[in-house]
Order: structure tokens, then sequence, then C-alpha cells
């Protein structure tokens, strides 16, 4: 079975917002916190919550962390709307969107090898071009990038504003190995699912204008953005699999949760870890400011501990 309905359903408003996470390894505390701060801002106005698996790249994804991962939410109270919609069902909508910026010569395939593209440093140089590798060619694909600045207000860090063809490039939207980028799968999806508010991990901030330039040239509209800061280890790492962050446990869940609404700005007082997750959930729903969360890249995990 590929999807899992739950059974909240608030009245509906204008917003609809969602949580997208990748099925690469179980929540940590860092997501966890992204996602409390993705479902408080879509409750505290009446809106939708919707869950969308980000599971485009099977190699990197254990069987079963989906499960996982929606298992843990539940766990902390954490109920979405409707059905989950998983990216691995979703490759013809990608491939639509892809044909119908190729069909508008703003796509061009790029042969350059990892050491290359390696040494040029974060913005590619648009070697491949004007090479026009053919379309069966062993290639990434890349987006034709102008000189157009993009600029938006983030609700939590502020006015954004990126040239984006110096700042990144052209940059990739099918991988060599023929997957769909990130860019342009989120990009669908985001207007598939109508969404009108993206509250996410402050390491997404810097690919919202290539999110915001494909939206232009799909003809969707552009939602609203939230970026709240991401979690650091003690070594200022953020935390991630990679880094081993602890995954998250249940049996600890009320502290955790509380220490979710502390890092958010919402400042609970020491009743509240008396509260169940559910509980605490609809106290915060109730205060929940956006521009209370912290205007910050990063938090070290070790700072706001309670007690
Ligand atoms: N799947 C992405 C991640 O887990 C998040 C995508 C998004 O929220 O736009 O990092
Ligand atoms: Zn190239």
């Amino acid at each position: 079975m590929k999807s899992r309905k739950s059974n909240c359903d608030p009245d509906s408003s204008g917003y609809t917002g969602r949580f997208a996470p990748s099925p690469s390894g179980p929540l940590h505390f860092g997501s966890l916190l992204a996602a409390v701060a993705s479902y408080l801002d879509a409750r505290s106005q009446r809106g939708r919550w919707l869950m969308r698996m980000e599971d485009l790249d099977p190699e990197r994804e254990p069987p079963g962390t989906d499960k996982l991962i929606l298992q843990q939410l539940q766990d902390f109270g954490l109920c979405w709307d409707g059905e989950v919609i998983y990216q691995s069902s979703r490759l013809s909508a990608y491939a639509e969107a892809f044909r119908q910026l190729d069909s508008r010569g703003l796509c061009y395939r790029c042969d350059c090898s990892r050491q290359r593209i390696k040494a040029l440093g974060s913005v590619y140089d648009r070697h491949c071009r004007n090479r026009s590798l053919p379309d069966d060619s062993d290639a990434a694909i890349r987006l034709r990038t102008d000189d157009r600045k993009i600029e938006f207000e983030d609700l939590i860090q502020g006015p954004q504003s990126q040239q984006i063809a110096q700042q990144t490039g052209d940059f990739i939207i099918r991988r060599r190995d023929g997957l769909f980028a990130y860019q342009l799968a989120v990009v669908v999806d985001d207007a598939m699912q109508d969404i009108t508010h993206v509250v996410r991990g402050w390491d997404l901030l810097e690919s919202t204008p290539r999110q915001i330039y494909l939206q232009r040239l799909l003809g969707y509209r552009t939602p609203v953005y939230a970026h709240v800061p991401i979690i650091t280890n003690e070594s200022g790492q953020k935390l991630s699999k990679q880094h081993f962050a602890e995954p998250l446990d249940a049996a600890h869940r009320d502290k955790l949760l509380t220490r979710c609404l502390h890092f958010l700005g919402l400042q609970p007082g020491p009743e509240i870890s008396r509260l169940s997750v559910a509980e605490q959930l609809r106290w915060a729903t109730g205060r929940w400011h956006i521009q209370a969360v912290p205007k910050l890249a990063t938090i070290p995990e070790v700072s706001l501990i309670p007690e």
C-alpha cells in the first residue's frame, strides 16, 4: 500500500501547507522541528497540512523508512490531511514539465565530469550550453538561467534576493542517471498540491530562488516561504543521518516536543511538560506567531534546553 490516511480533517481556509521528507532515514530532532513549525503555521490558520514523501532516489532510501517516518509523525501527534503523495508515483508529471521546458529551448545536455564540476565550485560555467549534445547522450540536463534577479520575502528570514545566473548558474533538472532533480519535482508537486505556504529548514533557503525561477517558467503560483533555523550538533554540523543524529525516541516525545516549542520561540512554562503531545500542540497552535521564530540560520542543539 502506497498511501495512508489520517483521521483529522480541520476546517479548511485558503491555506495549504505541507511536510516533504526524503525517506533516506528516520526523522531526527532537526527534521521534527521543521515538521512542527510547518504543522503549527498551518493549523493556527485553520489550514490543511499535507504529506509528501520525496522518494526520488531509491538507492538512498532504505526500504520501510517512509512508514517509519509516518509513524514518528503520528507518535508526535502531527496528523496530516488526505493521502500521502509519493514522488515515485509522479514521474510522468515531472517528465511533462521537463518536456515543456525542453520544447521551448530552455534545456541542454551536459556531460561534464564530476571532477570538472567540483573544480568549478558552486556556479556552473555553461561549458555545455552551445555544444548541442544529442538528446540520447549519456548526460545530465540543465536549465538555462538568465540575468533576472529573483526576489522574495521570507516570513522568518526577511527579504531575499539572488541573481540566479551569476550565483547559481544553469542548474540540473534531470540527473545523468535519469532521475529527476529535487528542484523540478518539488516545484511540480507544490503546484499540483496547491501549496500556499512552504515552511521548512533554513538549508533550503538557497534553493528557493531556483524554485521560484522554475515556477515562473512553468506558469505556477509562488507560495509564501518561511525557513526555520536548522539544529546543529556540538561540532556545528547540521543534524543529519550522515552526522549520526540520534533518531527520535518516542518514549521521550513530550519532552522532545517541548524542546521544539522552545526553539521555535514559544516560551512554554514548566507546566507544559506535564501535557501530552496532543495537548502541547493545541496549546502551541493557539499561541503560534511565525515572527517569534528566531531569525537565525542555525541553533546549536545544546542551547535552550529546558530544566
Ligand atoms: N525533501 C526535502 C528534504 O527532506 C525537503 C523538501 C522541501 O521541503 O522543499 O530535505
Ligand atoms: Zn557540462
